[in-house]
C-alpha cells in the first residue's frame, strides 16, 4: 500500500469556515425548530398569548388543517401601536421584567419568541387594537409595514403557509385532517383549563368546535363528551401545599392510544413523564399491559416548587419534590377509581389475578391464599362433573359458541391443519399422540373437556394430565385476533393489487340493516373520511351523515357479539392517532393494533355464563389456534394444573 494511496480524499477534508455570529433570522428558524413543529403548536402560542391578554372570547380559523392558514381573533388587551413592531422582536416580552419574576411566573408565554419564530417560518401579521386607541393597526412581519385598520378591542394573529420557505419541514407535515386534529387538541388542552373563556374553531368556514364559558365540570363534558364524564369519576385531593382535582377514566374505559389525558401544572398543560407516571401507577394492577388510562387533572402548587421554565414548548416542568408530586398523584387517583370499584360498577376482573403459575412451581402450593379450601369451586364442579361425563367419548359439541366458524380439530392434532397446529398445546400433553393411531378423544383435545366455569372469568377443564383453567376472555380475543389478522391478511392480498373497485375484500362485512348513527368529533368525521377505504377494509362502512354525526352501513362479520358504534369509535381513535404518513405503511404498522383493538370488543365479557358446549367450543377453538397460549397483552391464557400437583396439594400419597 503506497502512501499517496492512503492520503485522504481532498474532498473529505473539511474547510474550516471562520467563527460568525449567526444572523438574527436563523436563530429565529433554529428557535422555531424547537418551538414550532406543526400547525397545532402555531395554535397552541397564538392561544397562550390570548388567554395571557385576557381575552374572554377566542375565535380560531384554520384552513387546510391550518397548514395554508391559521387565525386567531380575541377580545384581549390588545397591543398598543407603537409596540406592535417589537411584539415581533426576539426576546421581546411584556411578560417578565426581572428573575424574579421568571420564579412567579404565571402567564403562559415568557420566553417573548414565538411570535418571531413563527414569523421567521410563515407569513405573518397582527392587527391589533388597545383600550383607548382610536382605530387598529396592522403590521406585516416580512416587511415591518404599519397600516391603520378596523376592529374592536383585542388582537388578530394571522399566520399564513407555514414552512412555505422550507420545504423539507413542510414535507414532514401529515394530512390535513391529522394537523387538524393537532389543532383542535392544542385548542382542547387551553379550554379545559379555561372553562370561563368561550371558544369557537371554525375550518374552512365551518365552525367545528363550539364551547361556551361554562363551569368547570361543564366543559370537560362539552370537550371530551358525555362518555367520557360517565366512565370517569371525580378527583380532588390535598397533600400539603398540593392539590389535584379533575377527572380519572375508569379502568374499564381505558384507552389503546394515551390519546385522552390532559394534565395541568398550575393552569398550564404539561406532557411531563414523572406526571405521567404519577397517574398510570394508581393503574398498576387494574389495567393491562398497553391500555392508557384517560384523565384530565389539574396539580396545583405554590410557584416556587416547581421550575416550568426548563423546556422550550413548557411541556416538561421540573418539581422541587418529585418523590411528594408523584405520591400524590397516585394516591389521588387510586382513591378516586378505588370509590368506584367498591360501589360494584368497576370491572369485573378488577380484582386480584388467580396465579396459577405460583401453584404449578410452589413447593408448599396449599400456603397460596388463592387456592385455599374456599375458593375451589365445589358446587358448581359437582355438578359439571356429571354433565361432562354424559358428553365422555361422543362427537364434538355443537357449536354455539358465538364466533365464524373455523374447522374444528377432530383428528390427531399431530397431522397438520391449513394453520400451525397450536404447538404448546399440545406439547403439555407429551404422551398423546405418539402412536399415531387409534387416537381416543380425549387425546385428540389437548384441552381437555369442559367442566365448570368459575368466578365468571375462568372455563375449567379435565385432561390426561389433571386439571386446565383457561381465562376465557383472554382466550377467546386471542381466537378472534387471530382469525381477523389472517382474513385480513389473505383478502388484503387482492386488494393490493386491484383498483378502487375491490375494496370489497378485507375483512368480511356485514350490512346492517339499519345504519347506526352517532355524535362524531370533528376529529373522528375527519379520520372517517380520511381513512374511509382502510375502514371498509376492516369491515366498518362509516360515513358522515350531517356535520357531526357519523353512520355506520356495516360491521365485521366476524365480531357479532360487539357492540358496533363502540367498537368504530375505538378503531377511530387507533386510526386518528397513527401516523398517517402513506396508506401502505399505516395499514403495516397500524393493522395489528386495530385488529387487536376489535378483537378486544369482539371476545366474550367477562361475567357471561357459558354453556358446556360454549366452553368445549372455546377450547377446542384454542387448540387450532396460533399463539393460543398467549392473550393479546402477553399474559398466558391458560394453565395446566397436574393431577401431581393436585396430589401434593391435598398431601396425598406423602
Ligand atoms: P411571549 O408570549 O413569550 O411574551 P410572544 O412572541 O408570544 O412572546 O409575544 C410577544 C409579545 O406580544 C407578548 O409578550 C405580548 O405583549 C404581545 N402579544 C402577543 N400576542 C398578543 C395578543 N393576542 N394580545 C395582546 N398582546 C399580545
Ligand atoms: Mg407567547
Amino acid at each position: 500500500m503506497s502512501l499517496t494511496a492512503a492520503s485522504p480524499d481532498p474532498a473529505d477534508v473539511p474547510v474550516r469556515r471562520p467563527i460568525r455570529e449567526l444572523p438574527d433570522e436563523l436563530i429565529s428558524q433554529i428557535a422555531a425548530g424547537e418551538v414550532i413543529e406543526r400547525p397545532g403548536s402555531v395554535v397552541r402560542e397564538l392561544l397562550d398569548n390570548s388567554l395571557d391578554a385576557g381575552a374572554r372570547q377566542v375565535t380560531l380559523r384554520l384552513a387546510a388543517g391550518g397548514v395554508r392558514g391559521i387565525s386567531v381573533e380575541d377580545d384581549g388587551a390588545g397591543i398598543p401601536a407603537d409596540e406592535l413592531p417589537l411584539a415581533l422582536r426576539r426576546h421581546a416580552t411584556s411578560k417578565i421584567g426581572n428573575l424574579h419574576d421568571l420564579e412567579q411566573v404565571g402567564t403562559m408565554g415568557f420566553r417573548g419568541e414565538a411570535l418571531a419564530a413563527v414569523a421567521s417560518v410563515a407569513e405573518l401579521s397582527i392587527t391589533s387594537r388597545h383600550a383607548g386607541q382610536p382605530h387598529a393597526m396592522r403590521i406585516d412581519a416580512r416587511t415591518g409595514e404599519l397600516s391603520p385598520a378596523a376592529r374592536a378591542i383585542g388582537t388578530t394573529v394571522e399566520v399564513r403557509e407555514l414552512f412555505y420557505a422550507t420545504p423539507a419541514r413542510r414535507k414532514f407535515l401529515k394530512t390535513d385532517a391529522t394537523e387538524l386534529a393537532h389543532c383542535l387538541d392544542a385548542v382542547r388542552r387551553h379550554a379545559l383549563a379555561r372553562p370561563e373563556i368561550g371558544f369557537a374553531v371554525w375550518h374552512e368556514g365551518r365552525l367545528v368546535e363550539q364551547w361556551r364559558a361554562a363551569a368547570p365540570e361543564q366543559r370537560i363534558a362539552d370537550v371530551l363528551g358525555a362518555d367520557f364524564v360517565a366512565a370517569s369519576r371525580p378527583v380532588t385531593a390535598q397533600a400539603g401545599p398540593l392539590r389535584v382535582i379533575g377527572r380519572v377514566g375508569l379502568p374499564e374505559a381505558a384507552r389503546a392510544r394515551a390519546d385522552l389525558q390532559y394534565a395541568y401544572v398550575n393552569g398550564r398543560h404539561v406532557r411531563d413523564r414523572l406526571v405521567a407516571h404519577g397517574v398510570r401507577s394508581a393503574y398498576e394492577d387494574v389495567l393491562h399491559g398497553q391500555r392508557q388510562p384517560s384523565y384530565v387533572l389539574f396539580i396545583e402548587l405554590p410557584p416556587e416548587r416547581v421550575d416550568v421554565n426548563v423546556h422550550p414548548t413548557k411541556a416538561e416542568v421540573r418539581f422541587r419534590d418529585s418523590r411528594e408530586v408523584h405520591q400524590a398523584l397516585r394516591r389521588a387517583v387510586e382513591a378516586a377509581i378505588a370509590v368506584s370499584r367498591s360501589a360494584g360498577d368497576a370491572a369485573p376482573d378488577a380484582g386480584a389475578p388467580v396465579d396459577a403459575a405460583v401453584l404449578a412451581t410452589s413447593p408448599a402450593p396449599a400456603a397460596h391464599p388463592a387456592w385455599q379450601a374456599p375458593a375451589m369451586p365445589r358446587v358448581q364442579g359437582a355438578l359439571a362433573l356429571q354433565e361432562a361425563a354424559t358428553l365422555y367419548g361422543q362427537p364434538v359439541p355443537p357449536r354455539t359458541w358465538n364466533t365464524p366458524a373455523t374447522p374444528i380439530n377432530t383428528g390427531n392434532p399431530g397431522t397438520g391443519s391449513s394453520s400451525e397446529p397450536a404447538v404448546t398445546a399440545q406439547a403439555i400433553v407429551p404422551a398423546i399422540g405418539q402412536t399415531g393411531m387409534a387416537v381416543e378423544p380425549d387425546e385428540a383435545w389437548p384441552l381437555g373437556r369442559a367442566l365448570a366455569q368459575l368466578g365468571g372469568a375462568y372455563v375449567l377443564a379435565e385432561n390426561r394430565r389433571g386439571l386446565v383453567i383457561v381465562d376465557m376472555h383472554a382466550a377467546h380475543e386471542r381466537i378472534v385476533y387471530e382469525r381477523l389478522k389472517r382474513d385480513f391478511a389473505e383478502r388484503r392480498g387482492a386488494f393490493v393489487g386491484a383498483g378502487d373497485g375491490d375494496v370489497g375484500a378485507g375483512i368480511q362485512a356485514q350490512p346492517l340493516l339499519i345504519p347506526a348513527t352517532f355524535a362524531a368529533t370533528p376529529t373522528e368525521v375527519a379520520t372517517a373520511e380520511t381513512h374511509a377505504q382502510t375502514l371498509r377494509l376492516l369491515g366498518l362502512d362509516l360515513s358522515p351523515l350531517s356535520p357531526g354525526v357519523l353512520a355506520l352501513r356495516s360491521r365485521p362479520a366476524a365480531l357479532p357479539d360487539a357492540d358496533p358504534v363502540a367498537l368504530a369509535r375505538s378503531v377511530l381513535a387507533d386510526l386518528g392517532g397513527a401516523d398517517t404518513g402513506e396508506a401502505s405503511t399505516l395499514v403495516q404498522r397500524a393493522h395489528d393494533e386495530i385488529l387487536a383493538t376489535m378483537a378486544c370488543h369482539g371476545a366474550v365479557r367477562a361475567n357471561r355464563k357459558l354453556t358446556l358446549d360454549e366452553m368445549n367450543a372455546l377450547l377446542r377453538d384454542m387448540e387450532t389456534t396460533d399463539r393460543a397460549d398467549l392473550c393479546n397483552h402477553g399474559r398466558p391464557t391458560w394453565r395446566q394444573v397436574s393431577l401431581k400437583e393436585l396430589d401434593t396439594l391435598f398431601l396425598r400419597g406423602r
